[in-house]
């Protein structure tokens, strides 16, 4: 019962966090070597509401890492309606809603702490509450889980207090004993919660996920609604651009789409075909703002992001060039070869890429990843990838590169791979698009007729390949002596430790990791943290012999998918759901991965 939680902590009050050793060895009688908190590992039952509390992990001393737990209250016990549990995605929206009233309540009781000095929850000697927070997008989280209709679980870390290196066991029961108590109350008990912005979240989430459905019978790999708010407020933050200073999204006529919501209501906006379509218009006419939102419309937006009713086909890539990544044995013969030195570009290895031969790498792993729609922007390629204008073709004869304005086609007639690109000043991709869109401040107008007309004015020699070359399928092996415990220290990368902390004071060995920045269609660090956990696994199941790329994409026994909850098994309530494409692509930039 509740009471032996307030016992518990009543008798460790004053204790040692850890034993000293010296203690350890003359008072066996003492509750072993442990730190007195390891004591509260185990379950405490809450009445009224109804609640297990389980002390998962116990930090070693007040400056570990801090401690797992979770509330776990019975379905019935909340009394939230059953509709929530209807389908994966109303439980994810569920779950996401559920997290983000925790996640406020504590920043608010922090903030109130640090203005009043009191009745706060954070104490100076430790004692944060924390759950993973969420940012614009309704994800797949471990932070609050539901496993279909007997249970729903709130998982926070908590720093348990300390004065030094003494237990303060008062003060782990206000924490635990009291405020966990408040936090159930107000983000799980359904008369507590604000009813209406609960169904108008996962509301939004399906009808998001309702549109994205119908894009494939539309033909479309894209699609925007009007009225939609591209622009972010800042460069910085990812919150909507200030109403009064924003050009709604307005669709041009002729590519004027309607789709339906989950529940039935039109939407009519702009779709984008599947093919080869350009983006472009002047400079700072929101050209990137466009394709930044067309690729973060692979995920739900939560309500009043702006981009609510932005979709795009689950299997888009963003890609860049991304000089300086390491690249393991990746087919890159469609755009390069005859590399100097006669260097094999069927199984390409490097440790430093160059700009265009990353963009090549990038690509072809995305394919390899199942990837059905490109999207590049002209800001962040290599320039030597995307053209190559008729004066350099008469002036460098021994050109390696075969750039992807002569190849797009091939790949969309063999593959049906879409590609969506930004250009502002190469206009040899003009003869290869199917449709061209003009932004003209902020307005999307329909141009493919006029470009065509400026293709036939102005002739350029763009020499397309019928054929687009072969799709990397690589058989991936992760040397588990490359991969010792990987974590996420930032939401772009994921630090390698080394074995031992005592091992040669290497410096670029502490600085060891997978840089993710080039993935531009991560959100979250706790993305980063289930791709670290994940790579973990994929070591592990690799290690007898190598792993098809397509194997690892359509692992069933992984925790990952956008689409569907995260396993309640997952022990960490930190981690957040992510598609399998940034897993691969994290894996495909571990420098030592082997190949076979
Ligand atoms: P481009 O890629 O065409 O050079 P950007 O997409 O970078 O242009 O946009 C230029 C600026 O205009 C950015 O600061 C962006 O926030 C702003 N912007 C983009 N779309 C809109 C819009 N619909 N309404 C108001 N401002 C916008
Ligand atoms: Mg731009």
């Amino acid at each position: 019962a509740w009471d032996r939680l307030q016992d518990d902590l009543r008798s460790i009050d004053g204790q040692q966090y850890a034993q000293p050793v010296v203690a350890r060895l003359k008072l066996q009688v003492l509750r072993s070597d442990k730190g007195a908190y390891k004591h509260l590992l185990g379950k405490y039952q809450h009445t009224s509401p109804t609640f297990t509390l389980s002390v998962d992990h116990v930090q070693g001393d007040a400056y570990a890492s801090p401690s797992r737990v979770r509330a776990v209250l019975p379905w019935r016990e909340t009394g939230l309606p059953d509709e929530y549990l209807q389908s994966d995605i109303r439980r994810i929206a569920l779950c996401d809603f559920v997290t983000r009233v925790c996640a406020s309540m504590i920043r608010a009781k922090h903030l109130d702490q640090n203005v009043s000095g009191g009745g706060g929850w954070s104490g100076p000697k430790g004692g944060a509450f924390n759950i993973n927070s969420p940012g614009q997008e309704i994800l797949p989280r471990t932070s609050a889980v539901t496993d279909g209709n007997d249970t729903i679980e709130l998982r926070f870390t908590v720093s348990l207090p300390a004065a030094g290196r003494t237990v303060l066991g008062q003060q782990a029961y206000q924490i635990l004993g009291v405020n966990l108590v408040e936090l159930v109350e107000k983000s799980l008990v359904y008369a507590n919660l604000d009813q209406e912005q609960l169904q108008l979240h996962v509301q939004t989430a399906e009808n998001q996920q309702s549109l994205r459905h119908q894009l494939a019978e539309h033909n479309l790999t894209a699609f925007i609604a009007n009225g939609s708010v591209l622009p972010r407020a800042s460069g910085a933050s990812e919150t909507p651009m200030d109403s009064a200073t924003v050009v709604p999204f307005k669709c041009p006529k002729d590519l004027k789409v309607e789709l339906l919501r989950a529940d039935g209501m039109e939407v009519s906006g702009m779709g984008v075909p599947r093919g080869v379509t350009l983006l472009t218009g002047g400079g700072f006419h929101g050209k990137s703002t466009l394709l930044e939102a067309i690729q973060l419309g692979v995920y739900n937006h939560v309500p009043g992001d702006g981009r609510e009713l932005v979709v795009t086909d689950l299997k888009a890539v963003k890609i860049r060039a991304e000089d300086g990544r390491g690249v393991t044995s990746v087919d890159i013969s469609p755009f390069i070869s005859n590399l100097p030195g006669g260097k094999d570009t069927h199984h390409f290895t490097t440790d430093d890429a160059s700009g265009s031969t990353s963009m090549a790498a990038n690509i072809q792993e995305a394919l390899e990843a199942g990837c059905k729609t490109l999207l590049i922007d002209e800001d962040s390629s290599a320039t030597n990838l995307l053209v190559r204008d008729q004066r350099m073709q008469s002036l460098i004869r021994n050109e390696p590169i075969t750039p992807l304005v002569a190849k797009a086609r091939a790949l969309y007639n063999h593959y049906g791979v879409s590609t969506i690109i930004v250009i502002g000043g190469l206009g040899d991709w003009l003869s290869v698009a199917d449709l061209v869109i003009g932004l003209d401040s902020y307005v999307p107008r329909l141009l493919t007729t006029e470009a065509k007309s400026v293709v036939e004015k102005y002739p350029s020699n763009v020499q397309e390949t019928p054929d687009y070359g072969s799709l990397p399928n690589r058989n991936l092996q992760v040397d588990l002596r490359g991969l010792r415990a990987p974590y996420a220290i930032r939401k772009h990368f994921i630090a390698l430790k080394p074995e031992a902390k005592s091992a040669v004071d290497d410096p670029s060995e502490a600085e060891a990791g997978i840089d993710l920045s080039s993935l531009d269609q991560l959100v979250e660090i706790g993305q980063a943290r289930t791709i670290a956990k994940l790579l973990q696994g994929i070591a592990q199941r690799t290690a007898k012999g190598g792993v098809p790329v397509a194997a690892l994409m359509n692992s069933e026994a992984d925790a990952i998918g956008i689409e569907h909850c995260l396993p309640t098994t997952l022990e960490h309530g930190d981690l957040v759901g992510v598609r399998r494409t940034e897993v691969v692509a994290a894996l495909s930039r571990l420098r030592g991965l082997h190949v076979s």
